[in-house]
């Protein structure tokens, strides 16, 4: 029996499509995988010898006299730094200029490993990047929103093989956004407490979705999924921003997020994949009724027709047996 399941936050519902459902190892990618990528390429601007196809380091962190992450202004934003925030109208329409600031996070100094592959020290000097980058951005003044996020693999959107990240911060905050905050509030001011805690306490009861827990964090395939192996990371104590996590919780969260990687590249083959950092916006980095988490989509499906017109999403894998599967990737 198909059923509708809804997103508790953002009220969002999802068919969970068991008529059709897919047995979690049906989603294996191809044997052979993705082809071996050299450690290095001389045309690529990401490998070190070819600082000078990249601006200069906003950020990097060296290690024995060279570097091993540089974050650098990204040559092909579609925003730019240098305009302003100012609205205007066209007739009865709204525009405003194409302000924003883009980074890329370049993770390592080799050309080929992943974030489920790589050293541990690496994916943590990742993340360290993306808070020391995520403040200084939140501290601008004229930045409402900072966007954390991976492409991996041609299907998530990505022809550049250098292992990277993205770090987008934007002027405004889309509906997207806006929409489950406005929800999470109104629970806030209902129920007197943050509803993804709640979520998470519910999760922690049912335990049939979790994939692993952490002494900060909670990973678990969303009771509502909108695909196969959707996965989320929630810190276990209440934090708005990925900002505020300290030097502990960071470190453990690179553990979770390598972890969490490493279960979908062994158990699927190495899929390609979307992953975001929602954090809540800038002004709103200390609130009660937000909650911060990562969001990893690996490309498996394409959303079609009745997605886009209704943005209900058609899941035709059940959470729990992807969680199930992912629970029992060895991982060394
Ligand atoms: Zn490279
Ligand atoms: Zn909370």
């Amino acid at each position: 029996m198909p059923e509708f399941r809804q997103n508790m936050v953002s009220k969002e519902w999802v068919i969970i499509a068991t008529e059709r459902a897919k047995r979690p190892d049906q989603f294996l990618q191809k044997k052979e995988g993705k082809k071996a990528l050299p450690h290095y390429r001389k045309d690529c601007p990401f490998c070190p010898g070819n600082e000078s196809m990249t601006p200069p380091s906003l950020f990097s962190i060296e290690k024995n006299g060279a570097w091993s992450l540089r974050v650098v202004p990204n040559k092909f934003a579609a925003l730019q730094n240098h305009l302003t925030t100012e609205r205007k109208h066209e007739g009865r329409f709204l525009k405003a200029d194409g302000f924003g600031i883009a980074e890329v996070v370049i993770e390592s100094p080799l050309h080929n490993p992943t974030l489920a592959t790589m050293d541990l020290e690496e994916v943590r000097n990742t993340v360290f990047a993306y808070q020391e980058r995520y403040s200084v951005l939140s501290k601008t003044g004229r930045i409402d929103l900072v966007t954390i996020f991976r492409n991996y693999g041609e299907r998530a959107g990505t022809s550049l093989e250098h292992p990277h990240s993205q770090i987008i911060a934007t002027p405004i905050v889309p509906p997207h956004v806006r929409n489950p905050l406005y929800q999470s509030q109104l629970a806030c001011d209902t129920f007197g407490d943050c509803i993804y805690c709640g979520m998470m306490e519910e999760e922690r009861r049912q335990q049939v979705r979790v994939v692993d827990e952490t002494d900060y964090f909670l990973a678990l395939c969303p009771f509502a999924s909108r695909s196969p192996f959707e996965t989320r990371i929630y810190p276990k104590t209440h934090r708005s921003s990925f900002v505020n996590l300290s030097g502990e919780e960071l470190a453990d969260f690179a553990t979770v997020l390598q972890n969490t990687l490493r279960r979908l590249h062994v158990g699927l083959n190495d899929p390609d994949y979307n992953y975001i950092i929602r954090s809540a916006p800038t002004e709103d980095s200390n609130v009660k009724y937000h909650h911060w988490y990562a969001v990893i989509v690996p490309k498996l499906t394409t959303p079609a027709g009745f997605e886009i017109g209704t943005g209900i999403y058609i899941n035709t894998t059940l959470p729990e047996q992807c969680a199930e599967f992912l629970r029992g990737v060895k991982i060394g």
